[in-house]
């Protein structure tokens, strides 16, 4: 389970999160939407281990262990996985070489052996074509020159050759055409499974007509102020948030 209790974060002095409480069961897509400025992206980043971020109170729970006072690898180690909203991009290291990097350091903070270049090859190739990845851009430096579909495509492949027992997607719709959208989501929905849940943040309720969520959180002023069904995100898009938010737009 993963458990957010009373976090309050600032950030040069300016409070941001504001006593913020959360819950993903494992199994559980957790949807967070809410107005630009709330701090959705501040709480992935905080979840993620993202350093300037200072918590003045509250704790994040990974099955009870507090994942605060853990460096950001060992986060990634113990099974959380936060997909950027902005890419970063890695010039001089082949795609293949950074996930190949990736895959082993997390298996080996696991106590798990390596994978053997062949294997791990086949493991890529096989998750590339699911999310639709050309596979020469596995020989490309990371990002670089990516279009936007393309990161988001290349990020979903990492997160599955990580298997995480949590996904952080923070806005990983934004900029996505809608069969860049299909591809990214099918992406996601392959990796649902009982023992892993997700925090899927996004601004608009179009990616949840095709990530199904099991509970959507509002937040506004670095608090979560509403919880409900997969309907609240449909009536957010039809009323906005003002009826939640005294000064939505
Ligand atoms: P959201 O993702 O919901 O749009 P953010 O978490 O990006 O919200 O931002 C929440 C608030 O924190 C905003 O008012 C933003 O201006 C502020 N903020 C975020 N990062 C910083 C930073 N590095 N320095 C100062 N203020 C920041
Ligand atoms: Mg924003
Ligand atoms: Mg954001």
């Amino acid at each position: 389970m993963l458990e957010v209790r009373n976090l309050h974060v600032e950030v040069d002095g300016q409070k941001i999160l504001r006593g913020l409480d959360l819950t993903v069961r494992p199994g559980e897509v957790a949807a967070i939407m809410g107005p630009n400025g709330s701090g959705k992206s501040t709480l992935s980043y905080v979840i993620a281990g993202r350093e300037d971020y200072e918590v003045t109170a509250g704790e994040v729970l990974l099955d009870g262990e507090n994942v605060l006072e853990m460096d950001p690898e060992v986060r990634a180690a113990k099974g959380l996985f936060l997909a950027f909203q902005y890419p970063v991009e890695i010039p001089g290291v082949a795609t293949m070489t950074f996930l190949k990097a990736s895959v082993n350091a997390q298996r080996k903070a696991r106590g798990e052996a390596e994978l053997s270049t062949p294997d791990f090859m086949r493991h890529v190739k096989q998750g590339a074509e699911k999310l639709e990845v050309n596979p020469d851009m596995l020989k490309r430096p990371l990002n670089v020159g990516f279009s936007g579909g393309e990161k988001k495509r290349m990020e979903i492949l990492q997160m599955a050759l990580l298997e995480p027992r949590y996904g952080l997607l923070d806005e990983t719709d934004s900029g996505l055409d809608i069969d860049a959208l299909r591809i990214v989501s099918n992406g996601v929905n392959a990796l649902r499974a009982a023992n892993r849940g997700f925090l899927v943040i996004t601004h608009y309720q179009r990616l949840l007509d095709y990530i199904k969520p099991d509970v959507v959180h509002i937040m506004s002023k670095g608090r979560i102020i509403k919880s409900g069904d997969a309907s609240l995100a449909l009536e957010l898009e039809k009323n906005g948030y003002r009826d939640y938010v005294a000064d939505a737009a």
